[in-house]
């Protein structure tokens, strides 16, 4: 069910200039997508193809299998939404005319864009006399806020952000980033979202298409490009730290990846492992030894369903355990675990 398709996807700008490499991809409804890459390898070009601000000059996009070819501006304004590098409201109009001003500009019915302005106010947790009242008289942090809900806030699907927290101070730039993310989950919207920040684009996508020279280099989860970086350039663009955090020490945990993982360092009873893992919403725990080698999986649904079984891992569960959150390799050796009925199973043979 893919809600954007990029389908050998080139741009040649006038001059002979190769701005887009015949780029494949696909996004699916509710994705938070990032173009990351350097200046001048193609985000920007890239992302204005998908609502025909730039035209490809090979290939083509779909929006839910329609050629946007096929579509018209105001199609394509129903559809998708634009923010360009900065948030800023228009200090002539009052906050609820800024809301409302894309449906406005689609003729959305009055009633509409009242319960939106509502809405989006509420979203944010400002009062709702505030609509009415003037940026210049909101805080400048009230006024970021806002500028993110309006983007947030017509009825198109598809939000295209190219840099909208560029230019901001880090504290609010983290702030801004929580919120949009929020919004897009509660909201459901998808967004593609450009940017050259790397720990930007690791904290919002679940999906990160990294740009090199017109090229999709890598097209991944954040998880799965930090475990896996396609090539030398990827390595550089995620940089040593974050590599060598994702992958604490590769001869303790062997093949199991534990780049999402959140090291106890302490020894914790089963109980506040428990506790932990449903605090954090984390559904499988890795046990591993005082030295951290990894002994075998248990998720907590096993868990609960088999307290007989507790009895069982209880020694195993003094040590020290990991906690990661579910990923698709994680899940497949569980089902094997599972399988086997249940019991606790090492992966890493104790002789060695
Ligand atoms: P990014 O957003 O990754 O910085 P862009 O998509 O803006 O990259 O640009 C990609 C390449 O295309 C750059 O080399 C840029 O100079 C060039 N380019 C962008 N827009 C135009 C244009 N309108 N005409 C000619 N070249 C362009
Ligand atoms: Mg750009």
């Amino acid at each position: 069910d893919n809600l954007i398709e990029f389908q050998h996807v080139s741009k040649i700008y006038k001059g002979g200039k190769v701005a887009v490499e015949d780029v494949n991809l696909s996004f699916e409804k509710g994705e938070f997508i990032c173009f990351i890459g350097t200046s001048g390898s193609g985000k920007t070009t890239s992302m204005r193809m998908i609502n025909r601000m730039t035209e490809p000059t090979k290939g083509k996009i779909l929006i839910d299998g329609q050629d946007i070819q096929k579509l018209n501006a105001v199609e394509l304004r129903r559809k998708i939404g634009y923010v360009i590098q900065s948030i800023g409201l228009m200090p002539h109009m009052t906050i609820r005319e800024n809301i409302t001003l894309v449906q406005k500009l689609l003729k959305v019915d009055q009633q509409k864009q009242q319960t939106t302005a509502e809405k989006m106010i509420d979203l944010v947790e400002l009062p709702r006399e505030m609509l009415d009242r003037y940026p210049s008289e909101l805080s400048g942090g009230q006024q970021q806020r806002i500028g993110v809900v309006r983007a947030l806030a017509a009825d198109q699907d598809i939000i295209l952000m190219d840099e909208p927290f560029g230019a901001l101070d880090p504290i609010t730039r983290d702030s801004l980033q929580d919120l949009v993310k929020d919004l897009q989950e509660r909201l459901g919207k998808t967004i593609v979202f450009v940017t050259h920040d790397m720990d930007e684009a690791l904290k919002l996508a679940n999906r990160i298409a990294i740009m090199s020279e017109g090229k999709v280099v890598q097209f991944d989860t954040p998880e799965n490009i930090l475990r896996n970086p396609a090539n030398k350039f990827v390595e550089e663009l995620i940089g040593e730290d974050r590599l060598l955090q994702a992958k604490p020490d590769k001869t303790q945990v062997k093949d199991v990846m534990l780049n999402t993982a959140i090291t106890i360092t302490t020894e914790k009873s089963l109980q506040e492992a428990l506790r932990l893992m449903r605090e954090k919403r984390v559904d499988t725990l890795l046990v591993t030894d005082n030295q951290g080698i990894l002994k075998g999986f248990i998720d907590i649904e096993s868990i609960n369903k088999n307290r007989g079984l507790l009895s069982s891992v209880g020694d195993v569960l003094q040590t020290e355990v990991f906690y990661v959150k579910e990923n698709a390799l994680l899940r497949n050796t569980l089902q094997r675990i599972l399988k086997q009925g249940l019991k606790y199973v090492p992966v890493v043979d104790d002789q060695k």
